[in-house]
């Protein structure tokens, strides 16, 4: 475990060195001056000492003449003086470096954190509970990678004060460093076996901290405030966080209560191989063998031989703890995604043959069932395709397998002849315009909810309403506070909150700006939220965009479907049924029963809302 931590502990000061080579530079040079300043003070002590009392009264010249006769004292006086000076100003220096190189390594490994994650090919990343514990355990690595600096510091100032007083102290006797070696070797390993348990505690307790997380988004992010105050669950979900915290504390403390009590124990018992040596120096001096300054020095050199030390062995179990915290970052870094990207000259891809997809069988990561079961179909140039079966069919599976978020583990979907994973991703997601049934929300402007779905538009002032006005949303955009500038959100000042209707619109008004540069168009469940009017309208308008391209959407209004050239059934993860609607009807199949069951409530539905009130649309 330790080798391999030294080995973390390489890597991590590498990478925090790489993030800025010139400020620890100057850190190490200052700490090296900060730690070889006790030995010098100490030695100018002993001078200092030694001639006061070899000449302790004033010659009859006077204070002035004292001096002039006694130039290695005046001289050790001053450089006593300037040297604690400057070991006070090197401190205050020193902090402000290390305070900059933690910043500067925080702010670029955080940056290459964020980037690995954002531009990860997959989600697998994000529904992994063991990959989302490698991405809490990296975040909560980070400050301890930066406060590497500050250990490195310590271990520095540790190490090149402890090697001169060290190497002083075999001018007292060539045992003396040894026993104070000896004895710290125990402490050393307690506090090692110290740090990683401490280490072994927090790794297990990363899926607790996630589990908090939780907990702490629901009770302090607007989007549960409404329904969790309605039903009351405030203390609910703080009875869970506390208890998650205290919980998780109670463990730690017990690690550190428990830690802090050997290593006390030890360090005391090491503190005694400082008590040999210092007995030893003030029998010789009784005895004449060496002089007032002499004790002086070696009492110094003794007592901080063993502070250096203790500092160095505890920065080397801190600097331990600190590799070990930072070994899941590097983990995060060269994780792999489960799909493989590949880059090819031809970044073009034309609707051509359509879409076919062969024998696709696929399973979601960590599960043993069946998600699709061996799908066979094509989406051919200009059709319009419903998906339609029950809840957890298997219908959104599908379209995410079509936008590559996952591969399939057998068979495969083929564009224009090509299998997708032969096709540039880039290149693939560029020709999809896709409202997924949990579409985003970006806590954003107006413009940008909408220009995120064409980047080049995102100024295009007259592209963003034309989508808002297809997607009905242009009146309501036309009376923001601050027109497109608006944030969407009311987390930003002058932000407005959308109804869920209105949220849809703009998810679809996304796609319709996308439309132009996409081949393939989908839609899940993209009008669950919107009026009957609006509905229709929206689904003659993609019909429409459809034409020399392909539609897929997936809705449980059967009327909608049935507009569709063709509407695959799913069920259990397997196509039941394909065709145009009145050849599925005549099969008298499943399709034709939801069908059959869902227009007669339907019908009901459209009757009562006629006689009930005009809807409006928002
Ligand atoms: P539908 O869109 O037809 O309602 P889905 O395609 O969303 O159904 O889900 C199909 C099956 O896959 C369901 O049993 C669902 O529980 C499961 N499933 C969906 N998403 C995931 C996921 N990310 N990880 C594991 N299983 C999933």
């Amino acid at each position: 475990m330790f080798g391999y931590a030294l080995r973390e502990a390489c890597q991590s000061f590498l990478l925090a060195a790489r993030a800025s080579p010139y400020h620890l530079l100057r850190l190490m040079f200052l700490n090296l001056l900060f730690g070889t300043g006790p030995a010098i003070v100490l030695y100018l002590q002993k001078i200092i000492i030694d001639e006061i009392s070899l000449s302790t009264k004033l010659p009859s010249g006077g204070f002035l003449d004292w001096i002039g006769s006694h130039p290695l004292l005046w001289s050790s006086i001053i450089g006593f003086v300037i040297i604690n000076l400057l070991l006070d100003s090197i401190e205050t220096i020193a902090g402000f470096e290390a305070s900059t190189f933690r910043e500067i390594v925080l702010g670029k490994i955080k940056t290459r954190m964020y980037k690995k994650i954002a531009e990860f090919n997959d989600i697998a990343l994000f529904e992994n509970p063991e990959l989302l514990n490698t991405v809490q355990l990296a975040l909560n690595g980070i400050p301890r990678l930066s406060h590497l600096s500050f250990i490195l510091g310590n271990l520095l100032i540790g190490f090149f004060s402890f090697v001169p007083v060290f190497l002083l102290s075999f001018s007292i006797a060539w045992w003396i460093p040894f026993v104070i070696l000896i004895t710290a070797i125990p402490s050393i390993y307690v506090q090692i076996r110290y740090e990683e348990e401490s280490w072994g505690v927090e790794r297990s307790q990363a899926g607790v901290v996630r589990r908090m997380n939780i907990s702490e988004g629901v009770l302090t992010q607007g989007e549960y405030a409404k329904e969790l105050r309605l039903f009351q669950l405030q203390s609910l979900f703080l009875d869970r966080w506390r208890r998650l915290f205290w919980n998780a504390f109670d463990e730690m403390y017990e690690v550190r209560r428990r830690g802090t009590g050997v290593i006390l124990l030890w360090s005391v018992l090491s503190g005694l191989g400082v008590g040999a040596p210092f007995i030893y120096i003030v029998w010789a001096t009784i005895n004449g063998i060496y002089t007032l300054g002499d004790l002086a020095l070696y009492a110094g050199i003794v007592f901080q031989a063993r502070r250096s030390l203790y500092v160095l062995i505890g920065n080397i179990a801190v600097l331990h703890n600190a590799a070990l915290g930072t070994m899941p970052i590097f983990q995060l870094l060269n994780l792999q995604a489960s799909i493989q990207d590949i880059s090819t000259p031809e970044t073009n891809i034309e609707v051509g043959s359509g879409i076919a997809i062969n024998d696709l069988s696929f399973s979601y990561p960590n599960s043993k069932r069946q998600a699709l079961k061996d799908i066979n179909l094509t989406i051919k140039p200009g059709e319009t395709v419903a998906i339609v079966g029950k809840n957890g069919a298997g219908k959104t599976t599908l379209v995410k397998l079509i936008c590559r978020l996952y591969d399939p583990q057998k068979g495969s979907i083929n564009w224009d002849g090509k299998d997708i994973r032969s096709i540039e991703l880039e290149a693939l997601r560029r020709n999809i315009a896709v409202v997924m049934q949990d579409y985003a929300r970006f806590p954003t402007t107006a413009r940008e909810n909408i220009g995120f779905g064409l980047l080049a538009k995102l100024d295009d002032d007259s592209a963003i309403m034309g989508a808002a006005e297809k997607s009905g949303m242009r009146s309501a955009f036309e009376s923001l506070p601050d027109s497109l500038e608006t944030p969407l959100t009311k987390q930003l000042e002058n932000g407005i909150e959308l109804s869920g209707g209105q949220w849809q619109r703009v998810a679809l008004a996304r796609v319709l700006i996308r439309h132009s540069q996409a081949k393939l168009l989908i839609l899940d469940e993209p009008t669950a939220a919107l009026d009957p009017t609006i509905e229709h309208e929206i689904y003659n308008l993609f019909r429409e965009m459809a034409r020399n391209k392909m539609a897929v959407f997936i809705s449980h209004r059967l009327p909608l479907a049935r507009t569709a050239d063709k509407i695959i059934v799913i069920d259990e993860g397997e196509v039941v049924e394909t065709g145009p609607h009145d050849e599925l009807m005549a099969t008298n199949g499943l399709y034709s029963q939801m069908f059959t069951l869902q227009a007669s409530g339907y019908l009901r539905e459209e009757a009562n809302r006629s006689t009930s009130h005009v809807q409006t649309v928002r």
